[in-house]
């Protein structure tokens, strides 16, 4: 691929959209000598007129040059070292340029995960290492042109999430990869391109391979854009929730697939998250469970059974959680911000404080939850602003309960009698 480089009068990105850190960052490098790019995602989103989320930077400067270059910096990593640029709270995470390293295709099973990454290369050779064509741009700020070696502007302007290089062998170097492509393609409304994606057909049982704390924090990630439910639709599509959240994918094949009523939790999850700019793991997972639980819960009740919420999510979600990585506290919270859900209608044969309901610590994602279920069943969300109103006044009186257990003074060691101390 020829590479292209596109003037200023040719690209929208203005110094101006850039973080200041960001820019501090890039002088310095450049007024030591060294090369230094704005990379990835920072690129793209100012392409697309989008607010960037972070900063990353790509230079020839190798690690310990960076270290001596800026006060403020900490090297991270232990297989490839990054530098972390720190200013106040805004970190510009700022790494050597490094060259796709060899997959293991000398192995005898012609396995092509790659568990090294950490070869250092030229500026192309970064470019080339990285996952899609539109995360592949550099933007130089000392003649403001954006430098492309993979096609990556053509994509952007085409709406097209393409792989850098043959995706047969990119998805089995990295599968978390496939999960990219998704949320990349739904956050921004594009398409993915039909090679990458006839690649994640054939390749997404991969995914199994991969380290399942990645998979959970790119599941996550999925969610942090309001853009949840087209991305969970194309993971059932290309097979990934099948292997991912098998339950989940049964629960849809039973379900009118495309039809289900799944969908209609993550449209309000999604709505959620682009009102309040923000995402919350318990909420997006105990969302994304609640439907089949239901059905779980409505199965035993037709069956005549005696039917406890908390055993249902402890046998048939909490190991669920823990496949998937999730920390145990967070997978606790969940269990019980889903528990909790009955609450709100209280049962008026058992005892009941409101109060002592309302000051509990995850209240909050309870109370997103049940806002969340009324909108899905087309019910009045009004009596959620009286539930709100109780927490603040707790809130203001500090009257809310902590998860965290009281730290336990030791008791004084008692000294044996007859000694004293010198
Ligand atoms: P976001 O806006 O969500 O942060 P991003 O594109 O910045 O998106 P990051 O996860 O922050 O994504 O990664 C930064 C850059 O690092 C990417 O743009 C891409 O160039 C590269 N990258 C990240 N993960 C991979 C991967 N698994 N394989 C190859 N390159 C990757
Ligand atoms: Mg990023």
């Amino acid at each position: 691929m020829q590479s292209q480089i596109i003037s200023r009068s040719e690209h929208p990105i203005s110094r101006k959209n850039i973080h200041p850190d960001a820019l501090k960052v890039l002088y310095r490098l450049g007024r030591k000598g060294f090369t230094a790019y704005l990379v990835g995602g920072g690129v793209r989103d100012l392409l697309l007129g989008l607010k960037p989320k972070d900063f990353d930077i790509s230079t020839n400067a190798t690690p310990t040059q960076i270290r001596r270059t800026f006060q403020n910096c900490f090297l991270i990593g232990r297989r490839f070292r990054l530098a972390h640029i720190r200013f106040g709270d805004n970190i510009i995470e700022t790494s050597t340029f490094r060259r796709c390293p060899d997959s293991n295709d000398d192995s005898e099973d012609g396995d092509l995960y790659v568990f090294q990454d950490n070869c250092y290369g030229t500026p192309e050779e970064d470019a080339l290492r990285r996952d899609f064509t539109i995360n592949g741009l550099f933007y130089e700020v000392k003649n403001f042109t954006i430098i492309d070696h993979v096609g990556g502007i053509n994509d952007i302007h085409h709406g097209l999430v393409r792989s850098i290089g043959d995706p047969n062998i990119r998805f089995q170097e990295d599968p978390v990869r496939m999960i990219r492509a998704i949320r990349f393609a739904s956050r921004l409304d594009f398409h993915i391109e039909p090679a990458t994606y006839n690649a994640i057909l054939r390749h997404h049982s991969q995914i199994l391979k991969a380290s399942p704390p990645r998979v959970f924090e790119e599941l996550h990630k999925l969610f942090a854009y309001g853009s949840g439910e087209k991305a969970v639709r194309l993971l059932y599509k290309t097979g990934l929730l099948h292997d991912l959240l098998p339950e989940l994918a049964d629960f849809l094949d039973h379900n009118h697939g495309q039809d289900s009523v799944l969908w209609d939790w993550l449209v309000q999850l999604d709505h959620k998250t682009l009102h309040e700019d923000k995402t919350n793991p318990v909420l997006i997972f105990s969302t994304l469970f609640s439907a089949p639980i239901k059905q779980v819960m409505a199965h035993h009740e037709a069956r005549g059974g005696r039917v406890i919420l908390m055993d249902i999510l402890g046998n048939v979600l909490l190991p669920i959680c823990l496949r998937m990585s999730m920390p145990k506290a967070m997978a606790a919270r969940m269990l019980q911000v889903m528990a909790n859900q009955s609450r709100f209608v209280p049962d008026k044969r058992k005892r009941f404080s409101k109060r002592g309901f309302v000051a509990q610590d995850c209240f909050p994602e309870t109370l997103a939850l049940y806002d969340i279920s009324l909108r899905v069943d087309g019910q009045d969300t009004r009596q959620t602003g009286q539930w709100k109103a109780l927490r603040q006044e707790l809130e203001q009186k500090n009257q809310i309960i902590s998860p965290e257990p009281k730290e336990r003074k030791r008791p004084p060691r008692k000294r044996r009698p007859g000694r004293t101390r010198v």
